[in-house]
């Protein structure tokens, strides 16, 4: 039976050569990063660019992530890089920091929303760098999802949220880090984080001393920081210890093994010993799947907010919000105005 979309071994040479034929016409391709999957085009070809944007029903003016594969070709396509964001790049690159730097020219004004800057990262993954080397070109990607649902962190997602929608999804396995780039800006010599996510603060900060986390929120300066981006389905709802789980109607996503397991129709452990590298991997893949049972609520159990930590219970908090923002019957104490 045909699959739609079909899945490729992204680690074949014969799946690379169809992906870039793709993407030299002008297509979109679903590719591996070793954050979170992502919907790929030709940065310089404003056609396949303006196609992500139809198929994720993102609005225009939430930019996209540029994604270079060597690090000299950042001069092609922004202006200065200021010493501190040589200094990340020394240190980060390729990996899952993305910096907002001035652009070029030929990066075109839909891929940065028409902003002056471009978020530009150049990624670690195997599969992600031999596409765009391979393609010799930027590709402006921002991650395989929906608008506003959670980021597909393994091949069978994407093929799922964009059935008949892709050819194919390049398939690199499960995303080591599971979590969004984080993003950084510079300005007068100072980091500010735009997004929390799979470089933590305590690694920023050990580099560059001082991070600054203020972030404006809903504006074009941080598009990304939507209120109710990564949201699922499903009511979502924060607890503090896995006795809070009163409802067998539902689904639970624990951060560690507990002494006594809640009872409920589903249930996913991030990490057995609460590790917040191995929980990040897992989470998003988590918690699409609790997304599809059929229950009222997902439980979630709160994250230390320390490391990797911080960037989920983000995502997790921006679920719930989204989950008291509409009258639901089965959220426990809605605090809906
Ligand atoms: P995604 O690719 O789905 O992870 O989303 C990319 C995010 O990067 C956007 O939602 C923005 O928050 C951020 N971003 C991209 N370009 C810029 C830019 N020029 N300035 C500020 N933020 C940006
Ligand atoms: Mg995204």
């Amino acid at each position: 039976m045909d699959q739609h979309p079909e899945i490729l071994d992204g680690y074949k040479p014969a799946s690379v050569e169809r992906a870039v034929a793709a993407l030299r016409a002008g297509d979109v391709v679903a590719f591996p990063t070793e954050t979170v999957y992502g919907l790929g085009a030709d940065a310089l070809n404003s056609s396949g660019v303006a196609k992500i944007f139809e198929m994720k029903k993102r609005p225009r003016f939430d930019p996209l992530i540029v994604h270079i594969g060597q690090k000299e070709w950042l001069s092609s396509f922004t202006k200065e890089v200021p010493p501190e964001a040589q200094k990340l790049i020394d240190r980060f690159w390729p990996g899952p920091l993305t910096i907002i730097l001035e652009k070029q020219p030929a990066i075109s004004d839909l891929v940065t929303a028409g902003l002056r800057t471009v978020a530009i990262r150049m990624p670690s993954h195997p599969v992600a760098l031999n596409l765009i080397n391979s393609l010799g070109k930027p590709i402006a990607a921002p991650s395989a999802n929906p608008f506003g649902y959670m980021s597909a962190t393994r091949a069978a997602h994407v093929a799922r949220m964009f059935e008949n929608k892709l050819s194919f999804v390049l398939d690199g396995g499960p995303c080591s880090f599971g979590l969004e780039s984080t993003i950084v800006a510079i300005k007068d010599r100072q980091v500010f984080v735009r997004r929390y996510g799979a470089v933590s603060l305590e690694d920023l900060r050990d580099l560059v001393g001082e991070v600054h986390e203020k972030m404006k929120h809903g504006t074009v300066d941080s598009p990304g920081q939507l209120p109710y981006h990564y949201a699922p389905h499903r009511p979502l709802v924060i607890i503090e210890t896995p006795d809070e789980v009163k409802s067998s109607a539902s689904s639970v996503l624990l951060f560690r093994t507990p002494s006594k397991m809640p009872v409920s129709k589903r249930m996913r452990i991030l990490s057995p010993h609460g590790d917040l590298r191995e929980a990040a991997a897992n989470f998003f893949s988590y918690l699409i799947e609790l997304d599809r049972e059929d229950v009222d609520i997902i439980y979630a159990e709160q994250i230390p907010e320390i490391g990797l930590g911080k960037a989920m219970m983000e995502r997790l908090k921006k679920a719930e919000k989204k989950a008291f923002r509409q009258p639901v019957d089965n959220v426990r104490n809605p605090v809906v105005s």
